[in-house]
């Protein structure tokens, strides 16, 4: 156990992703850009591309913070489908994460016209939203910060509207050997070392270095979907970046 983080028991693990992300919760944006070189932008536009919501839609969009995926999606609806009825809901557990994307709307139209909105709370329990309430639900590089991924997916499932839509975006694994080999080395050199250079916080990336390596991969996480009751087509998820992210999608039907 090269990283002190693999000893903290599982119930401090709320605490501790809630330390990470109050930490980079300012440079949170301009990190990404850095260690992904820009390339997260694209998986998002994909992602979006992908989830083609139609016009009107309520998505849910859990782990949002700096909103990303909400802006992504009312884009959309403004220039793909000429919408504007569409709306989104951020959830985060961070609340420094989330205000971060509060300030991101803050004197947008979206806002003005009650099309977006946010709340504090845990993917795992999301008490505060009905059942068969949103037409999608998205959850990006959200989940492998759960304690419980399972928990998140059977919320999920409770909360869609019969007919709708869960998707995630996550980092998944790598195949090909030599790829795998250069990402590892990527993973456990540059990252940290940005991490330290860019946010004085060596610690919080190497954190996040961690909680991708034991997040499980596609298949496995693709038969937990199953397992909430949703129904995948074909495997489930598609690779991006020869599976350095993948996209799990299903059907509540
Ligand atoms: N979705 C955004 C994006 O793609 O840029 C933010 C991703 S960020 C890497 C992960 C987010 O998950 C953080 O804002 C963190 O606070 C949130 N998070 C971690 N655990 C959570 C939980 N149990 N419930 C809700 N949000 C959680």
């Amino acid at each position: 156990t090269h990283f002190g983080f693999k000893t903290v028991p599982e119930a401090a693990k709320e605490t501790l992703v809630r330390g990470v992300f109050s930490s980079v919760a300012s440079r949170y944006d301009v990190m990404n850009d850095a260690m992904s070189l820009g390339i997260h932008r694209l998986w998002k536009d994909h992602f979006i591309r992908t989830m083609a919501p139609a016009p009107g839609a309520r998505l849910l969009d859990v782990a949002g913070g700096t909103g990303d995926i909400a802006q992504r999606f009312l884009d959309y609806q403004d220039t793909v489908n000429g919408d504007s009825q569409a709306s989104v809901h951020m959830v985060d557990i961070n609340p420094d994460m989330l205000r971060e994307g509060e300030q991101r709307f803050a004197g947008s139209r979206w806002l003005q016209q009650e099309r977006i909105g946010f709340t504090v709370g845990n993917a795992e329990r999301l008490d505060f939203v009905e059942d068969n309430s949103f037409d999608v639900y998205s959850i990006a590089f959200g989940i492998r910060n759960c304690t419980h991924p399972d928990r998140v997916v059977r919320e999920a499932f409770r909360v869609l509207k019969p007919g709708g839509r869960f998707m995630c975006l996550e980092f998944s694994r790598v195949t090909n050997p030599l790829l795998a080999a250069a990402y590892d080395l990527h993973s456990f050199y540059v990252i940290p070392r940005l991490g330290e250079a860019i946010a004085g916080d060596r610690a919080s990336y190497e954190y996040l270095v961690e909680s991708i390596r034991r997040f499980p991969p596609q298949d496995e996480f693709a038969q937990i979907i199953r397992d909430a009751g949703f129904t995948t087509i074909g495997c489930g998820y598609e690779n991006l970046t020869f599976g350095t992210v993948a996209i799990h999608s299903g059907y509540k039907f």
